[in-house]
């Protein structure tokens, strides 16, 4: 089969046919039908310090996937062969502390689908049994495979608590654009975007943002009851920090390549509150994430944008490093 390898240390992919893996115990293998690129699949790409920590070679990456299951190998009551699954990126161990109360995506052993073990830009791929998500048939095809910046957002947005509040959503990356429109269901009073790219600026628009801003003018400093920090720009945290309210709730999603400097000072006397998000909660999040695409409230197709043959990968590689794009799906 076709496979997106990171073959060895350093920048740069291999794309290879390699041969179909068996199904180890306590996995299912699925035919892959859509994978989805992530931001996190560029720092891998780039090989980023927090990538070379997490990440040893040979593996298949690709962490966003929808695929038909073709075989299970061990107990699985929820799951059969033809259903249409995705997988849960943070893989736990269900044994740590953490796991046990109920903190599955900030397991202490945390393994990860498509940078901690292989993953699923391939024709076909296995994922354990017990982080295997199977889909709603009402949910569109295309969305199964985005559900990862869907979820984190979601993630984001109920730990924010914004109904009826003044919203920035810092970074309109998927996961960003996708914050905005969860934003906007949960009742956000208003939902302001901000991003240097005109391309994604248009694109959080369209897709309901009230407002857009290419930077943030002095005028509107103090004015939002919460910032989503969602870039992961070294220089964006003191722009939150000055963007928020008087005991505002700043929430970091966003991971910064480098070591960040701010006025802690700001942080104290505006007594701001500063809350992170890794990932989602499983399985809460997930459900919330299907409701919201069962119900048509929010339709992720609005933010996909370019659609590559697997075999193109470099090319769907350079159009997501342009970001001249929103999500990128993979056909393998
Ligand atoms: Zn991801
Ligand atoms: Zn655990």
């Amino acid at each position: 089969m076709l496979a997106i390898l990171k073959e060895k240390k350093g920048p740069g992919v291999t794309l290879k046919e390699v041969p179909v893996s068996e199904t180890p115990k306590g996995e299912v293998k699925v035919k892959v039908i859509y994978a989805s690129i992530c931001g996190t699949d560029v720092g891998i790409y780039d090989w980023t310090p927090w990538v070379a920590e997490k990440l040893t070679p040979p593996i298949i990456i690709g962490h966003e996937v929808v695929g038909e299951i073709i075989e299970i190998n061990g107990q699985a009551p929820r799951l059969k062969k033809g259903d249409i699954v995705s997988s849960e990126t943070h893989i736990f161990d269900n044994t740590c502390y953490q796991c046990r109360i109920n903190n599955r995506h900030i397991c202490e052993n945390v393994q990860f689908f498509g940078y901690g073990r292989n993953g699923g830009f391939s024709e076909y791929a296995t994922i354990p049994i017990h982080t295997t998500w199977k889909n709603d048939s009402r949910i569109p095809l295309e969305a199964m495979s985005v559900q990862e910046p869907l979820g984190n957002s979601v993630n984001v947005i109920t730990k924010a608590g914004v109904a009826g509040k003044k919203v920035l959503i810092m970074g309109l990356g998927p996961t960003g654009l996708c914050a905005g429109m969860v934003a906007k269901v949960y009742g956000a009073s208003e939902v302001v975007g901000l991003n240097r790219r005109e391309y994604r600026r248009k694109l959080a628009k369209q897709i309901g943002f009230d407002r857009v801003l290419e930077t943030l003018p002095e005028k509107e400093y103090g004015t939002f009851d919460v910032v989503c920090e969602m870039s992961g720009n070294i220089d964006t945290i003191q722009i939150a920090l000055n963007a928020a309210r008087i005991a505002g709730k700043i929430i970091a999603f966003g991971t910064p390549k480098k070591n960040v400097e701010f006025d802690w000072g700001v942080l104290i006397n505006k007594e701001i509150t500063i809350e992170s998000v890794f990932g989602r909660r499983i399985w809460e999040t997930w459900y919330q994430t299907s409701d919201l695409l069962i119900s048509g409230k929010i339709d992720l197709r609005k933010i996909i944008t370019h659609r590559f043959k697997l075999a193109e990968f470099e090319k769907a590689m350079g159009v997501m490093k342009s970001g001249e794009c929103g999500k990128i799906m993979l056909i393998p």
